[in-house]
Parts: C-alpha cells; sequence; structure tokens
C-alpha cells in the first residue's frame, strides 16, 4: 500500500494553483539526466491532461538515449534559444522546480527562474534545499523526483489521470535514478510504485533497453578504451579514477551522454567502493566531476569539500576550474586527506581486511 507521503496540508496550495493558473513551465538541472526529463516530462503531461498550458524548459540538451521519452520533441532548450525560453518563463503563471536543490543547478536560466513572478513550486530529493521557492517539497531519502511526482500526484488525488505516457517517463526517472534497481531502491514502497507503473502498460523492459542498450557503436569502443588505459585504482584504498580529456573524446567521436554511466563502472571490481569520474569539459578550462559510492561511503561530502559540489551519498558531483591534471591533483590530495580520517564510513576505503 501507498502511504501518504505528502500530506494534504503539503498539496493544498499547489490545488488552489491549479485553480487560477493556466500556464505553467517545469525546469530542471543543466546536464538533463533520466529523473530529471522523466520528471519534467511527467508533470507537463499531466498539467496538459488537466487543461493547462505546460512547457519543459532545459538549460541544455538531453542525451541522446532519453529522445524517445513522450512530450520530448516539445522541449526548449535554453542554450539553444535563451529568447524563446526566457518568454516562456516570463509569462507562466507556475514554475515547477524539479529534481535540483539550488538556484544555481539551471545555471544560465537562473535569474530568469528567479525573476520571474510566477509562483514556484520545488519538488526535489537532494539534501538543503534553498528556499528559493514558495512551495517546498524535498525528500532526500526518496530515490528520485520521479517517484516523489507519482506521490505527489496521488496526494492531489489525480491517480486516474496517470496514463501510459506519464508512467513512462515516471519509471525512466525511477530507473536511472537507481542504476536500473541496483541502488536507493530497497525501500519496499519503490516497487510498489513500479508495479502500479505497471498496471498502467508500463514496458519496463523495454525502457531498459531503450535507455541501457542503445548505444553507438563508437561509445562501447570508448568503454573498453577506457576500462584499458585510462581507470586507475589508486594504491592501498578501494578508490577507483577514470579521466578523459577532449581531445580523448573526439577521437572516439564522442557524442552528448557517450560518457554517462562511466563513473559506474569501476565498481564493478569486488571490493572498490568508491569510484571518480573526471572529464574535461569542452567549455575551456572547465572538468566536470562525477563521485559514486557503496554503502555509507559518502561521496557527497568529498564532492562538497574538494570540488565545491554536492549530490547524494552514493552519487554526487561536483566543478573543477583549471586542467585535468590540476583536478586529478586535487582529486588525489584529497584522498590522501581522507587516509588520515578517523570516520568509519571513510575508513573503510583503506582498510584491505574490510569488504
Ligand atoms: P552525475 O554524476 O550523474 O553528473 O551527478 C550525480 C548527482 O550529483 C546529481 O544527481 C547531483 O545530485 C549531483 N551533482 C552533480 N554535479 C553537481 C554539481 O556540480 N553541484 C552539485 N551541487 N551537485 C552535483
Ligand atoms: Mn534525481
Amino acid at each position: 500500500m501507498l502511504s501518504n507521503y505528502f500530506s494534504e496540508e503539503e498539496v493544498a496550495e499547489f490545488r488552489v494553483w491549479m485553480d487560477w493558473a493556466d500556464d505553467f513551465a517545469i525546469v530542471s538541472h543543466v546536464s538533463p539526466d533520466g529523473d530529471s526529463v522523466g520528471s519534467s516530462l511527467a508533470m507537463a503531461s499531466f498539467l496538459q491532461l488537466k487543461g493547462k498550458k505546460a512547457r519543459v524548459v532545459l538549460p541544455d540538451a538531453p542525451p541522446s538515449f532519453l529522445e524517445w521519452l513522450p512530450g520530448m520533441p516539445d522541449v526548449v532548450i535554453f542554450e539553444d534559444d535563451p529568447e524563446t525560453a526566457s518568454g516562456i518563463l516570463q509569462k507562466a503563471d507556475v514554475i515547477c522546480c524539479l529534481d535540483f536543490n539550488v538556484i544555481g543547478r539551471v545555471k544560465d536560466m537562473a535569474s530568469s527562474v528567479l525573476y520571474s513572478k510566477a509562483k514556484k513550486i520545488l519538488i526535489d530529493h537532494h539534501l538543503g534545499p534553498s528556499q528559493f521557492c514558495d512551495i517546498i517539497l524535498s525528500r532526500p531519502n526518496a530515490s528520485s523526483t520521479s517517484e516523489l511526482l507519482f506521490h505527489f500526484l496521488c496526494a492531489l488525488g489525480e491517480w486516474n489521470v496517470i496514463n501510459r505516457q506519464i508512467s513512462e517517463c515516471i519509471c525512466t526517472g525511477m530507473m536511472t535514478d537507481t542504476g536500473a534497481f541496483t541502488y536507493n531502491s530497497n525501500d519496499p514502497q519503490f516497487f510498489f510504485i513500479m508495479s502500479k507503473l505497471m498496471e498502467k502498460d508500463v514496458d519496463k523492459d523495454s525502457i531498459y533497453r531503450r535507455i541501457y542498450h542503445n548505444f553507438s557503436e563508437q561509445r562501447l569502443r570508448l568503454s573498453g578504451y577506457v576500462l584499458t588505459e585510462k581507470m586507475e585504482i589508486l594504491p592501498g584504498s578501494r578508490v577507483a579514477l577514470i579521466t578523459l580529456s577532449q581531445s580523448e573524446m573526439k577521437r572516439f567521436c564522442c557524442r552528448k551522454g557517450d560518457t554517462e554511466g562511466f563513473v559506474n563502472m569501476p565498481l564493478q571490481i569486488s571490493g572498490i567502493l568508491f569510484s571518480a569520474f573526471l572529464k574535461e569539459e569542452s567549455t575551456r578550462g572547465i572538468v566536470k566531476i562525477s563521485l559514486r559510492s557503496v554503502g555509507s561511503v559518502p561521496s557527497n561530502l568529498f564532492a562538497s569539500k574538494f570540488f565545491n559540489g554536492g549530490g547524494h551519498r552514493n552519487a554526487s558531483g561536483g566543478e573543477f576550474e583549471g586542467t585535468l591534471q590540476r583536478c586529478v591533483r586535487v582529486f588525489k590530495n584529497g584522498i590522501d586527506e581522507w587516509r588520515k580520517s578517523d570516520d568509519e564510513a571513510i575508513r573503510i576505503l583503506f582498510d584491505p581486511d574490510k569488504k
């Protein structure tokens, strides 16, 4: 059974907004992933079914393996068309902010969102939301924002409106934010929701194939290169590191999204509990950091302390201004600092006996 995840009190104000507002914009974070795009498109579909105008506006384009998602052709990308995107945000009565906790995560869209006269609601599962919205529904323990959206629609009493398209979007977010149900998915409610989505005719297996068996030939070859040549296990530790430069990505004709999931690969090695992927961005002088950990190892603390980033305990990230070489040095110095830690959750990375 589904618990009352959101109380009537928490959704009551949005219910009132639904009475007077006609024009909704839905925004999510930069480098969109399955959860940000899935939850945004689910929300847009729902609002459209309720007779509202609803547009999804994203800071930059989602990776190609999400192109099949229902509603994708109508998504407006701020980076490609800032005028249209800001126009939508300016005109909106309500802006729904999904899957991010601080306004900086929408990058160049931040001022258009902040200074829009629209009422704003945040639905998110990242720790420590900042107070930039009128309604804040934050649940850091949730698997995904998509799961929260399911609870939100049910709390509004809209179960009957959830159709196959909405369910496919929600399923995508729940699948991708849990690494296809391999982490953050032990709550029995999680699979109860999945079963309810399947009642709406979602083909989970087909969604899995569309997301995870949708690589280009180059991407598969690049992953071979990365594992053979680029993965490093730091001596005396359970820490793995992969770096990738722009020139290497060009050599393999890398497209957006082609490096997705690389950070997870070293965790397939028995005993590895912390994995980092450092990728040189095409914007000069920026390195994107992705971190993944197993169990109690707090990757998000590493992200915030050494890379001004954040995220969840087992999946986090940040950005570094400087060269890839310097970023690697900062990372390795950070690991050396962690070697001195008294924290049990960190010490396990340097304990040869524990698994
Ligand atoms: P990914 O490695 O998939 O890019 O990001 C994993 C998670 O880390 C995201 O869902 C987000 O919570 C967090 N994250 C990634 N990059 C950043 C960043 O630059 N700043 C913050 N605060 N969080 C990030
Ligand atoms: Mn998410």
